[in-house]
C-alpha cells in the first residue's frame, strides 16, 4: 500500500490545536457555542463521534477470537521467509493457508501477470462461509511480500503475515457455524505489493484488480455489501487510522464497533488517505474500508524494512482488530 498525497491530515498535533481553539471560542463567547462545537467535532477523534451514529448493542456478546492461535499462525508464516512472487516462501504460505481451509468452500483464482520484473503466477485464495441473508461481506488481506526486498530476508511480520493470520483465525470462528446474516467471504489476495519501490500504482494490487474485474463481469460485485481490508494490524502499539479514501459510513460503523468493545482508543486518532487493496473495489462503487496502522514504529520506520519482525507484534492487537472486525460484521448484518 501507499499513503496517498495531497489529502488533509488530522494528526495528533492538529487535534490538540483544534481543541485549543474550540476551548478558547467557548470561553470568550457563549454566542460562539455553535461554531465552536462544530469545530470541536471536526477535531474530535472519529471513533467518539461515530459512536453517536452507531446502534447501541448492549445485549450482543463480545465476539470470540483466539489471539494466541492467531499469533502462532503469524510465527509460522514468518518462518517461511520472504514471500515475494515466485519464491519458495510464497508457495509455502499459499499451501499453509489452503491446508487450514480443508473442508471449507475454497475457490482459487489463479492467473499470470506481466510486470516490469517479468511474468509471474498469481494466486488469490477465497473461502466462503454462507449466511441466511442475501449479500456478501468480504474480508481481505494480502499475503505476499515485496519483490524489491526479496534478497534482504524481509519477512513482513506485520505487513502481510499478521493480517493473513488474522483471517485464518476468522475462518476458525466462521467454520461450521450457521451464519444468521450476510455470507462472509475471506480473501487472501496476492501480488498487492509494488514490483518497484517507491510504490507504483501500475505495478501493484494485481490480485485485487483481477478479482474486481472478474466479479464485475460475473455480476458478483453488486452482491458485495462491504469490503473490509486488514493490513499491518499486528503492531503492539496499535493505532488504526481513519482512511480518508474509505467509505465514510463504513468507517463510522467500524468506529462504533470499536467503541462498543471498549477499543476506541486504538482507532481513528489520525486521519490519512491510503491506496491499498480496497482501491479497485472503491472505484467500482463497493463500500470499502481499510483497517490499517501506518504508524509502525516512530514515523513508520519499520514499514518495508528488515525490522518488520515478530518482536514488534502483540496478540492483543490481533484480538482487538479481530473482534472489532467480527463486531462490524454483526452490525452490518443488522443494517
Ligand atoms: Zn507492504
Amino acid at each position: 500500500m501507499r499513503r496517498s498525497e495531497g489529502r488533509p491530515e488530522l494528526g495528533p498535533g492538529k487535534l490538540a490545536h483544534c481543541w485549543g481553539i474550540a476551548l478558547f471560542l467557548l470561553l470568550i463567547s457563549s454566542g460562539c457555542a455553535r461554531s465552536s462545537s462544530t469545530h470541536a467535532s471536526e477535531g474530535k477523534p472519529a471513533a467518539e463521534s461515530s459512536a453517536e451514529v452507531a446502534p447501541v448493542l448492549a445485549d450482543t456478546p463480545v465476539p470470540e477470537f483466539n489471539a494466541s492461535r492467531a499469533m502462532e499462525y503469524v510465527k509460522e508464516i514468518v518462518a517461511f521467509g520472504p514471500r515475494a512472487l515466485g519464491s519458495e516462501g510464497h508457495k509455502k504460505t499459499e499451501n499453509f493457508i489452503l491446508a487450514h481451509l480443508k473442508g471449507d468452500q475454497v475457490e482459487r483464482d489463479d492467473f499470470e501477470i506481466t510486470t516490469l520484473e517479468g511474468r509471474f503466477p498469481v494466486h488469490n485464495i477465497l473461502a466462503r462461509y454462507p449466511g441466511s441473508k442475501d449479500g456478501v461481506i468480504v474480508i481481505a488481506s494480502h499475503y505476499d511480500t515485496n519483490w524489491p526486498l526479496r534478497t534482504e530476508n524481509y519477512v513482513g511480520a506485520n505487513d502481510g503475515a499478521s493480517s493473513s493470520a488474522l483471517l485464518l483465525e476468522l475462518a476458525n470462528q466462521m467454520r461450521g457455524k450457521k451464519r444468521d446474516g450476510y455470507s462472509v467471504w475471506l480473501l487472501w489476495d496476492d501480488a498487492e505489493e509494488s514490483m518497484k519501490l517507491p510504490w507504483d500504482d501500475a505495478e501493484s494490487l494485481y490480485g485485487v484488480k483481477h478479482l474486481a474485474d472478474k466479479w464485475q463481469t460475473a455480476g458478483t460485485l453488486k452482491k458485495v455489501k462491504a469490503f473490509l481490508l486488514e493490513d499491518m494490524i499486528g503492531d503492539a502499539d496499535l493505532n488504526i487510522e481513519r482512511d480518508a479514501n474509505s467509505t465514510p459510513w463504513l468507517e463510522d460503523l467500524i468506529g462504533g464497533a470499536a467503541t462498543r468493545l471498549g477499543y476506541q482508543s486504538h482507532f481513528f486518532a489520525r486521519e490519512i488517505a491510503v491506496t491499498d487493496d480496497h482501491a479497485p473495489f472503491l472505484s467500482r462503487g463497493v463500500p470499502s474500508a481499510d483497517l490499517i496502522d501506518l504508524d509502525y514504529g516512530y514515523n513508520n520506520v519499520f514499514h518495508h524494512t528488515i525490522h518488520d519482525t515478530l518482536d514488534k507484534l502483540s496478540p492483543k492487537s490481533l484480538a482487538i482488530v479481530g473482534t472489532v472486525t467480527l463486531q462490524t460484521v454483526y452490525m452490518l448484518d443488522q443494517r
